[in-house]
């Protein structure tokens, strides 16, 4: 089981450190345990979590190593800043900012092969749901991947992230099984996980872990989740 805290453009350099000395005190029971900071916040979490199980991720990178791409971050900057992965493909990088499967696709590879891990994230948008189109969706997103030791794919349907509104465990389980289907790599369920819900959705048999937004900005509440996904 792992579980990754993506804070997105939440907590800068103190904030994090705060956060980060909190969390390395804090009973996370038995699972795996990552927190995705902002760029400007890697460096405080990386130092603050040095010689603890704790990764840190970064939450998104590009494929180049250097060149002309303003704003971007490269795979061996992140290396060299003592970064153990990244988030790739987020929904908010695809619906706000232009990712497609193919950009995803170069970023995750570049990230792998510069020793990175990653959690590359999939999901269908409430239209894509309605119309029946989930599977279609998950199978198109999945298409531009391989399987590789360092990669895992976070089932994130896009209309429970930030919503309030959870898969239920039935339909998180469902879409897993069939993202399994597609590509023989663990899953992380993302949306809208909290304490309350996080003991029942880790109960799937398909479910390996979770990625968590807001939840994920408290050290209590992560810490809960981390706890009850270790007991199931
Ligand atoms: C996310 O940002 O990946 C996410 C799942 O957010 P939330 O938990 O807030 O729905």
């Amino acid at each position: 089981m792992l579980v990754a805290g993506n804070w997105k453009m939440f907590k800068g350099p103190s904030a994090a450190g705060s956060f980060c000395r909190a969390l390395r005190d804090a009973d996370l029971g038995d699972v795996d345990v990552a927190v995705c900071p902002p760029y400007v916040s890697l460096a405080d979490a990386v130092q603050v979590l040095a010689g603890t199980e704790i990764g840190v991720f970064a939450q998104n990178c590009h494929w180049a190593d250097e060149g002309a791409f303003t704003g971007e971050v490269s795979p061996a900057m992140l290396k060299e800043l003592g970064v153990y992965g990244t988030i790739v493909g987020h929904s908010e990088r695809r619906q706000l900012f232009g990712e497609t499967d193919e950009s995803v696709a170069r970023r995750v590879k570049a990230a792998l092969d510069a020793g990175l891990n990653v959690i590359a994230c999939v999901g269908e948008t409430d239209e894509e749901r309605e119309t029946g189109r989930t599977n279609d969706v998950l199978e198109r997103q999945l298409s531009v991947l391989e399987p590789d030791d360092g990669l895992v794919i976070a089932y994130e349907p896009v209309w429970a992230i930030g919503t309030g509104k959870t898969a239920t465990p039935e339909l998180a389980q469902e879409a897993h099984a069939f993202v399994k289907s597609q590509i023989d790599l663990p899953v992380l369920y993302g949306g809208s996980v909290k304490p309350d819900n996080a003991k029942r959705l880790a109960e799937q048999p398909d479910v390996d872990g979770f990625l968590v937004g807001g939840a994920s900005l408290d050290v209590g509440s992560f810490a809960a989740i981390c706890q009850a996904a270790s007991t199931s």
